[in-house]
């Protein structure tokens, strides 16, 4: 795996804009996913990117909260962090449907996942809420499903509706070992009746970096001069490439560097870093 330096360094030190994900990377909560603790590195990080006028981004895979809540809780640990900068799949969705003039959205999810597309003025449709002219489904973190939510959703989207989800990741990991991704469960049950497969509008999407960049203000090209800095193959490292940025790993969360060597081209990082401390260097 390549060191970070030379030309790496350089386009690091260059960067336009920074993605960062939360768990593992920027702090590590304790079993009950509270308590959150800043990892080494994260507050000087932060404090230099705003010095130097770099935008960035958090973004958090998750919708059981709204972004301001995440924001709230990383702030609470002494990071730096406005509510606008972070981000959920749900931030995505919201700018997904409005570019797409998408209007009416089945919601397969609560306050967490529908806030951000309620803030951006789209109409939500409430889990088995009885209603006409769906145009899209989403679905997100919802321990709460039932069978008539999903009687509704796939009414939708047998009338044509189109499915969409915030995340399709099977398992996340907790101290108390391993969780079902309720999203995941869900879709595989949609894609099961309708013969349709959710669209990701989370990571590892290509679409949610871009997202992210046109967030920050930023033009589409500007992807190729983001760094995006996470703890899991699977989902950071695999959106960064896939939206040709630039793809930091740390080793504080959930891999090792032997699972980032392992984790094939699709989701190779630049680099892989013990934690953000050489990064404030470069940064700086
Ligand atoms: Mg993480």
């Amino acid at each position: 795996m390549p060191e970070l330096q030379g030309a790496l360094a350089d386009r690091v030190h260059g960067a336009r804009a920074v993605v960062f994900d939360m768990d593992g990377t920027l702090v590590l909560g304790d079993s009950s996913n509270a308590g959150h603790r800043p990892l080494p590195g994260a507050v000087e990080l932060l404090a230099l990117l705003r010095r130097r006028g770099i935008p960035f981004r958090i973004f958090t895979n998750g919708t059981a909260k709204v972004p301001a809540v995440y924001a709230g809780i990383l702030r609470h640990a002494g990071l730096d962090v406005h509510d606008e900068e972070m981000m959920t799949p749900s931030s995505v969705a919201a700018d997904w449907f409005r570019r797409r003039r998408i209007r009416r959205i089945r919601v397969l999810g609560l306050d967490g996942v529908q806030g951000p597309l309620r803030e951006a003025g789209l109409e939500i449709v409430g889990p088995a809420e009885p209603a006409a002219g769906v145009e899209a489904v989403f679905t997100g973190w919802f321990r709460e499903f039932t069978f008539p939510d999903l009687e509704a959703a796939c009414r939708d989207v047998w009338a044509g509706a189109i499915l969409t989800t915030a995340s399709n990741v099977p398992f996340f990991a907790t101290q108390g070992g391993r969780a079902i991704g309720a999203s995941f469960a869900i879709n595989a049950m949609l894609r099961a009746m309708t013969g349709r497969r959710a669209r990701v509008l989370g990571k590892p999407s290509g679409t949610a970096l871009r997202c992210a960049v046109r967030m920050m203000g930023l033009p589409g090209v500007a992807c190729a001069h983001t760094v995006v800095i996470g703890d899991d193959p699977a989902l950071e490292m695999r959106m960064a490439r896939s939206a040709g940025a630039l793809a930091l790993a740390v080793t504080t969360g959930l891999s090792s560097r032997d699972d980032f060597t392992r984790a094939g081209a699709a989701a190779a990082p630049n680099a892989v870093l013990d934690g953000l401390g050489p990064l404030v260097a470069l940064f700086s």
